[in-house]
């Protein structure tokens, strides 16, 4: 695919990049620094960013239909008022494990917010302190899935049926039946199993054709897999190692953004690739993206 672009777009001195979020509205491209406790928010066509920062570690960021945003800062699902810069509890997870904090977070087709935990610890190797969550509109938090290691991706079938999701740590992108009227899982099947040399499968989204696009951690590409058929298409390289996740977004949701992390690269790795940590579009990939959904809280 010798038509296909990757360009740094936008760097505002990240350290964890993540969640990407393409507003239709604004035409802007949200995403965080988790590490960096920031929500960012760029628009391509003036190049200007905008940013609020958080009391703790920023999970997730999330559009709200009633405005503003609902972000995952610690523990606390938080609505965020960017005008204000204020932030109220909307629900708390994990309360009692102070060593975990929210992850990666996504809306659903029907407005439900669904985001998981992870350890902050770096030695969690395998005990599977996190899990998953949806909260809905009237602020119901049911804990979906236990027994999880990193909660990462996660994005929903075409036909609205079935739960794409990643638990970083398995190595495999796994699916879900999803009962869109209850938000009920079940019948969890592996889709993927990384390959040698893939990395962590990260974030992701599904395109509009019905594939996935997976982020890879310590793998810099992101995987086009086809979760029909179990097979990886495409693979794309980013010249950053630590891929962390992306979305579609740009006027017709042809372009591809990818965000990266610098955090825990050494300082040759750094000088290697100095666009560590960046937010990458991707262009001429040939496929398009779909709207995100927003929070009906
Ligand atoms: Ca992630």
């Amino acid at each position: 695919m010798s038509s296909v672009k990757v360009e740094c777009v936008v760097n505002p001195g990240t350290l964890l990049g993540e969640g990407p979020v393409w507003e239709e509205s604004d035409q802007k491209l949200l995403f965080v620094d988790i590490a960096g406790q920031k929500i960012h928010r760029w628009s391509p066509s003036t190049n200007q960013i905008e940013s609020v920062g958080t009391d703790d570690t920023v999970g997730f960021a999330v559009p709200r239909r009633s405005g503003g945003y609902v972000a995952g800062v610690g523990r606390s699902m938080v609505a965020v008022d960017w005008s204000t810069q204020k932030t109220t509890t909307l629900a708390k997870v994990d309360e009692d494990k102070p060593n975990n904090r929210l992850n990666d977070g996504k809306v659903d087709p029907a407005g439900r917010l669904l985001a998981g935990t992870m350890s902050k610890d770096d030695s969690f190797g395998g005990n599977k302190p996190g899990s998953l969550f949806s909260l809905t509109s009237d602020l119901t938090l049911t804990k979906l899935q236990g027994q999880v290691d990193i909660s990462n991706g996660m994005d929903w079938s075409l036909d609205q049926s079935t739960m794409f999701y990643i638990d970083s740590l398995s190595l495999s992108v796994d699916a879900f039946d999803y009962d869109m009227v209850t938000g009920q899982l079940g019948n969890r099947r592996v889709v993927y199993r990384m390959k040698e040399g893939e990395g962590l499968p990260d974030g992701m989204t599904l395109d509009a054709d019905g594939r996935l696009w997976v982020a890879c951690y310590n793998g810099g590409r992101v995987l086009n897999i086809d979760p029909a058929t179990g097979v990886r298409l495409q693979t794309i390289s980013l010249p950053a190692t630590k891929t962390t996740s992306c979305c579609f977004g740009g006027p017709d949701y042809s372009d591809l953004y990818v965000t990266s992390a610098s955090l825990g690269l050494s300082q040759s790795e750094i000088k290697q690739q100095p666009d560590a940590g960046a937010t990458f579009r991707v262009r001429g990939l040939g496929v398009k993206g779909r709207p995100s959904h927003s929070f009906a809280g």
